[in-house]
């Protein structure tokens, strides 16, 4: 038997710590809490994938009264991203979430398919993603969705 202990790397920036691209894509994810269709959860969230093109493609939560049709703010920024612009690789991903009238102090966490959908972003274009999850007291900075989620699954792995 051998035991690991996967570590894995992640920042915590206060709003004036993060870089001007940085807070501006943040922002959007917070503004975009604002169109979070959530009568269920009443926790808002918002996205927005930066492109290699530059373009920003918002998402937030869209629930459902048949629960598991909903999908979480992030794979609807990432499929919508994917959906538009299918040759541009995503760059950056920033998340902001809401709820009882205030974002959360802490930042929101994403759910295990949301991971595994930023892990595909980041395998389909061979490149980083930047993740930023937004809270009041600190954003978290991840360099790479692979951070996020160790002993991914990907392509490689359907071949045996
Ligand atoms: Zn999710």
């Amino acid at each position: 038997m051998k035991e690991y202990n996967l570590t894995t790397k992640m920042r915590a920036y206060k709003w004036d710590e993060l870089t001007e691209d940085q807070r501006a894509l943040v922002s959007v994810a917070k503004e975009q809490t604002k169109h979070s269709y959530c009568p269920y959860s009443h926790f808002h969230v918002g996205a927005a994938a930066k492109l290699a093109n530059g373009e920003v493609i918002r998402g937030c939560n869209q629930e459902n009264a048949a629960y598991p049709s909903g999908l979480c703010a992030e794979r609807s920024a990432l499929f919508a991203a994917g959906a538009q612009y299918p040759d541009q690789p995503v760059e950056r991903l920033a998340i902001a979430c809401f709820t009882d009238g205030h974002f959360t102090k802490e930042p929101g966490s994403p759910c295990g398919a949301c991971r595994q959908v930023m892990i595909e972003t980041e395998h389909r274009y061979g490149g980083k993603m930047e993740v930023l999850l937004y809270g009041d007291e600190a954003t978290y900075v991840f360099d790479s969705a692979a951070d996020l989620l160790p002993l991914i699954f990907v392509s490689e792995n359907l071949k045996g």
